[in-house]
């Protein structure tokens, strides 16, 4: 075992990554900070001390001071005076990275508007741990964070990432994982491939792949336990690979759910093609399938919203 040193560090706040699961994810620096430092902040102050236990770092008569989204404003005008002083200051979130879906941001800002050291000893993340994991493009990705909980706000915040070509990665709670990933699938496209990571680092780590709709179906049909990342590959916006069938396919498919504006914003967004291209599909469709449900559907999408064919682009 290494122990962690307790040298003199600089005054300053140190930001600090814990482990995601397994305690022994912590990097040697980590320990010598929480060793260090004049006061440990953190999210969690039980599993804070557990982790210090567990890595034999004495808190002796140090301060173990809470802090969260809740106390914020209250806790942080004493931990800014203590770094005013040029005291040392750990702040840790239960797990992970702080500020990465977590507290932290105003902390760290508060402390550089006052012109105080921050720095971090950095270490485990879980959105970066799933997308390793995922067998998706790692080239680029978009951390999105936790999509809204209800599903009207679920659906646009969806819809304002269909044209990213980026992997996205998503934090989500087990409850509302099948929901989430119907949307998905809905929104962002059936076939889109993806990976939903759970428990990583732990005992029942599981990464299971497959398109946004296998995912959906398998997810609905089983009781999704312990913490959850989910990982879908990125637009493809290659437009020179899409036929006008699938426009209209995809018109099809989407129009029942949203209006024609929506469904024409939709299919260009994720297709890459002109707006002007995609609606005059849609108007040769309603020209062709009057008597279908696209049809009326798609007419209906115009009068309520009084679409008139103007071009966004
Ligand atoms: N700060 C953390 C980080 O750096 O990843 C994230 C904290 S956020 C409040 C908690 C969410 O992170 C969980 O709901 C889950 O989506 C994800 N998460 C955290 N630990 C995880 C793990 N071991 N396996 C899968 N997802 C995890």
């Amino acid at each position: 075992m290494v122990n962690p040193k307790s040298a003199d560090l600089d005054g300053g706040l140190y930001l600090v990554s814990v482990p995601i699961g397994t305690a022994r994810d912590i990097t040697l620096r980590a320990l010598d900070v929480l060793a260090g430092v004049d006061v440990i902040a953190a999210e969690d102050t039980r599993s804070m001390r557990r982790l210090l236990e567990i890595h034999g770092v004495s808190l002796g008569d140090r301060p173990l001071i809470a802090y969260h989204d809740h106390n914020g404003p209250r806790v942080r005008p004493k931990l800014l005076q203590w770094l005013r002083e040029g005291k040392s200051v750990a702040y840790a979130s239960e797990a992970g990275t702080p500020m990465v879906a977590d507290p932290g941001f105003d902390l760290a800002r508060a402390a550089r508007e006052d012109d105080t050291p921050v720095t971090a000893a950095p270490g485990p993340v879980a959105a970066i741990v799933a997308l390793t994991l995922s067998g998706l493009p790692t080239d680029r990705f978009l951390f999105a964070g936790f999509l809204p909980s209800s599903k009207g706000r679920r659906k646009s915040a969806l819809q304002e990432l269909v044209a990213t070509k980026a992997t996205l990665i998503l934090y989500e709670s087990p409850k509302r994982c099948a929901a989430a990933l119907a949307d998905m699938a809905a929104v962002l496209g059936a076939d889109r491939p993806a990976a939903m990571c759970r428990e990583l680092t732990k005992k029942f780590e599981e990464v299971r792949r497959g398109t946004l709709a296998e995912l959906a179906l398998e997810t609905a049909e089983r009781q999704v336990r312990g913490e959850v990342v989910i990982v879908v590959g990125g637009a493809d916006r290659d437009s020179s690979n899409i036929s006008s069938d699938d426009v209209d396919s995809r018109l099809k498919e989407v129009t029942p759910e949203m209006s024609l504006r929506d469904a024409v914003d939709l299919v260009a967004a994720e297709t890459g093609l002109k707006r002007r291209q995609v609606y005059q599909r849609a108007l040769d469709l309603i020209g062709r399938d009057a008597d279908n449900d696209f049809g009326s559907g798609a007419v209906d999408g115009i009068e309520a919203n009084g679409e008139d064919g103007d071009d966004a682009e």
